[in-house]
């Protein structure tokens, strides 16, 4: 599906090659179309002979090769048909220095990278100008890419954003310690409002438009979910499973580690923050059977 003149979507019907978690691969191309530039892929996905092929017959269709691969992050449903389409395109490979655990995790293929970024912020090494900004917190390395309309005054004004993991068009965000780290994600949240595109790209649900709402919906819901687990724990200590117990009575059984995580992940900044200490649960000091208490305490 073409959104831009020169941005496409590879997989808005995404259930075709993988199911409701599939996350989203865009591909673009030069504001200018008689440009000998090459196509730039992000995002490629998991590593499975439809993701891959679908990305080569849309290509093969823009009748362009695809002379670049650019990782948000390396969270294997992003990232794991990469080596791949590297190895079938010799395209290079760009992603953020901060994500070569997750790809030492994930089947090790960091030496298939050709280009790692480690700034807080730049233009891609690419002929397109697009630019990346790191912004840590659903994953260490996450970056977001902002690519600007040929006519934008200033480069963050009109363009598009693809946002990977840090905003979607539907759901929530997981963020899962220790990889996923609060603190940093809700700064990067605010910072993700230095841009001003026209267009959200995100990495899972249908694109949208109104960035600034969708970040302030976010911290919203963030501040709303710590104020909950601050009231649940002044009746006593307890446990990150027995939080998630109330806070997510109703939740799906396949998301209970998400969940679970996400409110580990909050008890970890308000340690941090001072307001929340663990206390010792007699010889078993296992994540699982931590209990996490109100400071001070009584
Ligand atoms: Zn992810």
């Amino acid at each position: 599906m073409q959104i831009k003149p020169s941005i496409y979507w590879v997989n808005p019907d995404n259930s075709a090659d993988g199911g409701e978690y599939r996350s989203n691969t865009y591909l673009i191309g030069s504001h200018d179309s008689a440009s000998s530039d090459g196509l730039i892929l992000i995002d490629p996905g998991p590593s499975d002979d439809l993701v891959i092929q679908r990305i080569m017959e849309y290509a093969h269709q823009l009748g362009k090769p695809i002379r670049d691969i650019i990782l948000t992050h390396a969270h294997p449903d992003h990232s794991l048909a990469a080596p791949e389409i590297r190895r079938l395109t010799q395209a290079r490979l760009h992603v953020h220095q901060l994500e070569r655990h997750n790809i030492e995790r994930w089947g090790g293929w960091d030496e298939q990278v050709d280009v790692w970024y480690g700034e807080a912020a730049g233009w891609l090494d690419l002929p397109q100008r697009l630019w990346y900004a790191h912004t840590p917190g659903h994953s260490p390395g996450h970056m977001v890419l902002f690519y600007p309309t040929a006519q934008a005054q200033s480069w963050q004004d009109a363009g598009a954003l693809f946002s990977g993991d840090m905003v979607l068009g539907a759901g929530t965000v997981a963020i899962i310690p220790p990889q996923g780290h609060l603190r940093q994600y809700l700064d990067s949240l605010v910072d993700l409002l230095n841009f001003r595109p026209d267009i959200v790209l995100p990495g899972h649900g249908p694109v949208f438009t109104q960035l600034a709402d969708k970040v302030q919906e976010y911290i919203v819901r963030r501040k709303q979910r710590e104020a909950q687990i601050l009231a649940l724990l002044a009746a006593g200590p307890r446990s990150s499973g027995s939080l998630m117990a109330d806070i997510y009575a109703d939740i799906r059984p396949d998301f209970r580690f998400f969940a679970e995580s996400t409110i580990r992940a909050h008890l970890e900044k308000l340690m941090e923050d001072g307001l929340v200490t663990t206390i010792k649960n007699g010889e078993n000091e296992q994540a699982e059977h931590l209990q996490y208490a109100r400071l001070p305490l009584p």
